[in-house]
C-alpha cells in the first residue's frame, strides 16, 4: 500500500475526513472529500474540543500553525455547590481545549491551501454506495442540491463519516450505535458576558460539579476565530443527564421547536424553548459558577450519547479504511474521539511510507478502541457516581482518589 500518485476518495468532511486529507495530500496524493452537510450547517452542533495528545503531536508535525490554538487546564476540579473544590484529578500533561469550529477552519484552510487540481472539498455531496470495479472502487454520491447521481474511481476510500456511517453499514451491517442512558446539554457563553466573580472560578480551569442524575464539566476555550486572550474566550459547559429513552422527557428533549424528531441531536436554534425553560430552571441549583452559564446560555443543542465499535478498520483488501468515529464511537467523559482519529491518520501515514503494515495499523487501531472505550465508561462511572470502578481504580494513584 505504498502507490504513486493514488486517487484517495474521503467520504466525511468533518474532523477525521480532513485530518487523513491531509495526511494523503503530503504523501502527494489526489485527495476528494466529500461532505454531505452545507458548509454552514456543520457549525450548528459545534462547541468544545479536548485536544488530545495524538491531535496536539498532528498539529505540530502538518500543520505547524503560528499562533496557539488551545488553552490549558492542569486537572479537573470537582467543587461543590459553593464553588470550593472537593478533590482535584490532576493530569500527567495538561488538557488542551479548543473548539471544533476553530479546528475545521485551520484543517480545512491548510488542505485547501494546497495544489487545487489535487485537493478537493466538496459540501452537499452525500455517499450512498461504495463497490469494487477490478481494482479500483467506486463511489457513488448524491448531489443534494441537484439530487443529480455522480460517481468517482478511486484507489483508496476512507470512511469518515461518522458514527452513523453509511459506508461502514455497506461493508459491515449492523453496527447501530447503542444509547447509553444519558444526555449531554452543551453551550457556550463568551468570557465577556461572564460576571468578574464567576470568570475567576472558570478561567484556565476545568471544572465538574455532580447533580442527583448527572455531573456538569466546564472549560476555557478560545474564540472560534482562535484568539486565545481572556476577554476574547468563551467558556465551554456540558450537562451530563441520565433519562430513559422511554421516557416522556426524552421524547419532548428530542421534538425540536418545528415538531421535528431528531435521534442523535437537537442542533442550535431548533431546541424546544419550554424543554430548555426547564432545564435552565433546574440549573439554577447547580453550582455557582454553571449555574451562572446555563443561564446567560442562548442557543444550547442536546445529545443522546450512544456508543459503537466495529470489528474492522480495514475491508477490499485494503482499499476502503474506517476511521475516527465510523470506526469507533466512545462516550464522551474522557473527550477521545479526536485523538482517535488523529492518532489513527499519524499511524496511516507510516503505513503508507512502508514502515508499517495495514495489519498493524488495524490491530492498534482496535487495541486503542477497546482501551479507550473501557476507560470512558468507567471515568463515566466515576463522574456520575463518585465512586471508583474497580477497572478504573487499579490505574489510579491513591493520593489522586476521591473524597
Ligand atoms: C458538525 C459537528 C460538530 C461537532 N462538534 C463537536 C464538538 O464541539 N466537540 C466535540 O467533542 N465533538 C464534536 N463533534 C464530534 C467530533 O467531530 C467527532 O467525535 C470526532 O472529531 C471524530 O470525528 P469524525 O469526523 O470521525 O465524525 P463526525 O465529526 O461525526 O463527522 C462525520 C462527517 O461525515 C459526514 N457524513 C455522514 N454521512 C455521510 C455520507 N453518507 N456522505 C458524505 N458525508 C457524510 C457528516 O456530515 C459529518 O460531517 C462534532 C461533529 C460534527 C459533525
Amino acid at each position: 500500500m505504498t502507490g504513486q500518485n493514488m486517487q484517495v476518495v474521503i467520504v466525511g468532511g468533518s474532523l477525521s475526513g480532513l485530518i487523513h486529507a491531509i495526511v494523503f495530500q503530503s504523501l502527494g496524493h489526489d485527495v476528494h472529500v466529500l461532505e454531505r452537510s452545507p458548509a454552514e450547517s456543520l457549525h450548528s452542533q459545534a462547541a468544545g474540543l479536548s485536544a488530545g495528545p495524538d491531535v496536539q503531536k498532528f498539529i505540530n508535525e502538518y500543520i505547524k500553525p503560528k499562533q496557539l490554538y488551545a488553552k490549558t487546564a492542569g486537572a479537573v476540579e470537582v467543587i461543590d455547590v459553593e464553588g470550593g473544590v472537593i478533590n482535584p484529578i490532576p493530569s500527567k500533561d495538561p488538557y488542551h481545549f479548543t473548539t471544533w469550529s476553530l479546528l475545521y477552519n485551520l484543517f480545512k484552510s491548510h488542505f485547501l491551501a494546497g495544489d487545487v487540481a489535487k485537493a478537493k472539498y466538496k459540501t452537499q455531496k452525500w455517499v450512498q454506495e461504495v463497490k469494487t470495479d477490478g481494482d479500483k472502487l467506486v463511489v457513488i454520491y448524491a448531489d443534494t442540491a441537484s439530487d443529480a447521481q455522480h460517481e468517482l474511481r478511486a484507489d483508496l476510500v476512507i470512511a469518515a463519516d461518522g458514527a452513523h456511517s453509511a459506508v461502514r453499514e455497506s461493508v459491515i451491517p449492523g453496527i447501530s450505535p447503542q444509547y447509553t442512558g444519558f444526555v449531554t446539554w452543551r453551550g457556550a457563553v463568551p468570557a465577556a458576558a461572564v460576571s468578574e466573580a464567576s470568570r475567576k472560578a472558570l478561567e484556565g480551569r476545568m471544572l465538574m460539579f455532580r447533580t442527583d442524575n448527572g455531573y456538569t464539566v466546564s472549560y476555557n476555550v478560545p474564540s472560534d476565530s482562535g484568539n486565545l486572550a481572556p476577554d476574547d474566550s468563551q467558556f465551554i459547559w456540558v450537562w451530563y443527564h441520565k433519562i430513559d429513552q422511554n421516557s416522556q422527557e426524552f421524547i419532548d428533549t428530542f421534538t425540536d421547536s418545528s415538531g421535528k424528531k431528531h435521534s442523535t441531536t437537537v442542533p442550535r436554534g431548533k431546541v424546544d424553548p419550554e424543554v430548555w425553560a426547564k432545564r435552565q430552571s433546574s440549573g439554577a441549583a447547580l453550582s455557582v459558577p454553571f449555574a451562572e452559564l446555563i443561564k446567560k446560555t442562548t442557543d444550547p443543542f442536546v445529545s443522546a450519547i450512544r456508543e459503537s465499535s466495529a470489528p474492522q478498520t480495514v475491508a477490499y483488501d485494503g482499499k476502503l479504511l474506517l476511521v475516527g468515529d465510523a470506526f469507533s464511537l466512545f462516550r464522551p467523559h474522557t473527550g477521545s474521539s479526536t485523538n482517535q482519529t488523529a492518532r489513527q491518520a499519524l499511524e496511516l501515514a507510516e503505513v503508507f511510507r512502508g514502515q508499517k503494515t495495514l495489519d498493524e495499523w488495524q490491530a492498534s487501531s482496535l487495541g486503542y478502541a477497546r482501551m479507550t472505550g473501557a476507560i470512558s465508561k468507567a471515568f463515566g462511572e466515576y463522574c456520575f457516581t463518585g465512586q471508583i470502578p474497580q477497572s478504573l481504580a487499579a490505574a489510579i494513584k491513591p493520593e489522586q482518589q476521591a473524597k
